[in-house]
């Protein structure tokens, strides 16, 4: 197999991994950025409504970053890591003035400061934003920042397979070009997860295609943690039918949720906040009210902007105005947007620290969505994760220049490894016979949405996790119709359920395992959240077939778990 040779590999184009190779070549160290997708088509360039940031001389005077921190902390159900929360506030007015240094043209205030807007769950308004498509900006203004650097080589259109290691150390990646299928090991001394969600494996998702959690089923495969996983995040307005995402920014500007008799249903279940509850209690309600009769037929509640008048709607939120018109037919400024539920975020992810580090693999990093520090623990506030792809990105990236300066690494090839794993997938292309993976597909989706879905109990986990099981022992006998090595995408969607299913067991065993409460993950069966028993972090390993689960303290500082009231 043909090799090539870095000092740091990241996998992944989006936000946190150009950030973290940012900081890595900016040290002078030679990196690969690895990305199935060319970098500005990654998911980040979705993210509509912002990027919260506490900014001095710039937020509300009663601000500051202990109360960022405590609403984030209290939005995780107290499942967040403090410390984690804590930097992540500190960091973020500067993060911010990074991102506007580099060319991110923010809205503005009339007096020309920043321009701020209310998200869920934040005592103050803190979500800094480019009209409705702040993602974008970022993407763009960080993809040109990193291209300059001369020591970046990018893989676009590059699928990575699976991580090489040597006796739990980090050796390398083994990647395949796209319009190929050619295999190349990539060695290095370090390796950055920045893969991005994962929500392609439920059947209503806002995530985009290419979000099929591959990077926490190569880090399980080759051994390493997930913290958390069985904490998925459900976006409270997704389009209906479409599920494109309506932002929360649509309610932050002050559109709010109504049922069928016309009524503003969230004063039932969150008087204070109301529309702009966080997301797991928004997105609860929303199912019950639709479950009690009063949605409207289909299965939808209605986001009415109309009083926020035309041209405010036209300027703040183009995007969801758009959206409507386009792929539902509404009109915004004269009717309620239609909108459900569905899934948005993945709050479980690879286990890291503060600094970015894996603690099972040397030399193993993670950073954005695909790792879990846990800044958002049971439950993500809006406009946290932008922020945390930057910060953290940035952070690991910083840590990664450390270990590189301190560590030699591995000398050993491993090209039997790296052989084997391109062997074992290429039978997808081969065989004739068995199941399509399409038809697999289909019903991994559903059983999630269905079983491991909104609401959670016993009955139906432990049916939907035995019915997973099933599917995943099916991977050996997947295959693809199309046989060519030219572009043969339906090839790499097989990989990418391999993955999906490696992913779905670990969540539908966690789930099951966690008995209460918290957060996204909401057992009728257990409805209250226990601090006495469940105050900790799950730790998931795959062994097998099966799914090791230890457990891990929730690191406190300042904050005592309290009644999550809105
Ligand atoms: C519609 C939508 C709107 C959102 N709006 C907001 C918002 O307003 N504010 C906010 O804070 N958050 C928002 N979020 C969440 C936020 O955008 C994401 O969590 C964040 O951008 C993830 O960034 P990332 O860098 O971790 O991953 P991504 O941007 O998803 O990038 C992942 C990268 O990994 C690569 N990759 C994945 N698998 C492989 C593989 N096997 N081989 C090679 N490369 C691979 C991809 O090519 C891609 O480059 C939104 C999310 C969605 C879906």
């Amino acid at each position: 197999m043909e090799k090539l040779s870095y000092d740091a590999i990241v996998v992944g184009g989006g936000l946190a991994g150009l950030m973290a190779a940012h900081q890595i070549a900016s040290a002078g160290f030679k990196v690969a950025v690895i990305s199935k997708v060319f970098p500005t088509r990654s998911h980040s360039s979705s993210a509509e409504g912002g990027i919260a940031a506490y900014m001095p001389g710039n937020s509300d005077p009663n601000d500051d970053p202990d109360f960022m921190s405590y609403d984030t902390i209290k939005g995780g159900d107290y499942l967040v890591d403090q410390d984690a929360a804590q930097l992540l506030s500190e960091k973020s007015g500067e993060i911010v003035k990074i991102m506007e240094s580099w060319g991110t043209l923010f809205n503005r205030q009339p007096d020309g400061r920043v321009a701020v807007r209310y998200f869920g769950g934040q005592t103050y308004p803190r979500t800094r934003f480019v009209g409705d498509k702040t993602g974008m900006a970022l993407l763009h203004a960080l993809f040109q920042r990193v291209s300059g650097i001369g020591n970046v080589d990018f893989y676009n259109e590059w699928f990575s397979l699976d991580l090489v290691t040597d006796n739990k150390r980090v050796v390398g990646v083994v990647a395949m070009e796209m319009k190929s299928l050619n295999p190349v090991l990539f060695k290095a001394r370090a390796v950055v997860m920045a893969t991005g969600g994962m929500g392609m494996l439920y059947s209503h998702s806002t995530n985009a295609y290419i979000n099929t959690g591959d990077g926490y089923a190569i880090a399980l495969r080759a051994g390493a943690s997930l913290k958390d996983p069985e904490f998925v995040q459900f976006h409270p307005t997704a389009l209906y039918p479409s599920d494109i995402l309506i932002s929360e920014a649509a309610r932050g500007e002050g559109g709010i949720l109504i049922n069928n008799k016309g009524e503003r249903f969230m004063k039932r279940y969150a008087p204070k906040k109301m529309d702009l509850a966080p997301r797991d209690i928004a997105s609860r309600s929303i199912i019950t009210e639709i479950r009690e009769g009063r949605g409207f037929p289909g299965g939808y509640v209605g986001l009415d902007l109309r009083h926020l008048g035309e041209e405010y709607i036209k300027e703040r939120l183009a995007l969801a105005y758009e959206a409507a018109k386009t792929f539902s037919g509404v009109d915004a400024t004269k009717e309620p947007i239609p909108v459900r539920p569905a899934q948005h975020y993945y709050m479980g992810g690879i286990d890291v620290d503060i600094t970015g580090k894996n603690p099972d693999i040397i030399g193993l990093f993670a950073a954005g969505e695909a790792a879990c520090v846990s800044v958002h623990g049971a439950n993500r506030l809006g406009s946290n994760s932008l922020l945390e792809t930057l910060v953290y990105g940035r952070e690991t990236g910083n840590s990664v220049v450390s270990f590189l300066r301190d560590y030699s690494g591995s000398t050993s090839d491993m090209e039997k490894e790296a052989e084997k794993v391109v062997e074992e997938i290429y039978r997808f292309t081969k065989s004739e016979t068995g199941v399509h993976y399409g038809e697999v597909l289909n019903k991994l989706r559903d059983i999630m949405w269905e079983k491991v879905g909104i609401f959670r109990d016993e009955k139906n986990m432990s049916e939907g996790l035995t019915e997973i099981m099933k599917l995943r022992d099916m991977v050996p006998s997947m295959y693809v119709t199309d046989k060519s090595s030219v572009y043969n995408t339906e090839f790499f969607n097989a990989l990418e359920l391999r993955n999906m299913l490696d992913l779905a067991v670990v969540i539908g065993t966690t789930a099951l395992n966690r008995k209460e409460s918290r957060g996204a993950h909401f057992r009728t069966d257990y409805p209250e959240r226990d601090d006495q028993n469940w105050l900790k972090h799950t730790i998931a390993y795959s062994k097998g077939k099966t799914v090791e689960i230890t457990y891990k303290p929730v690191k406190m500082t300042k904050w005592k778990p309290e009644a999550r009231v809105y």
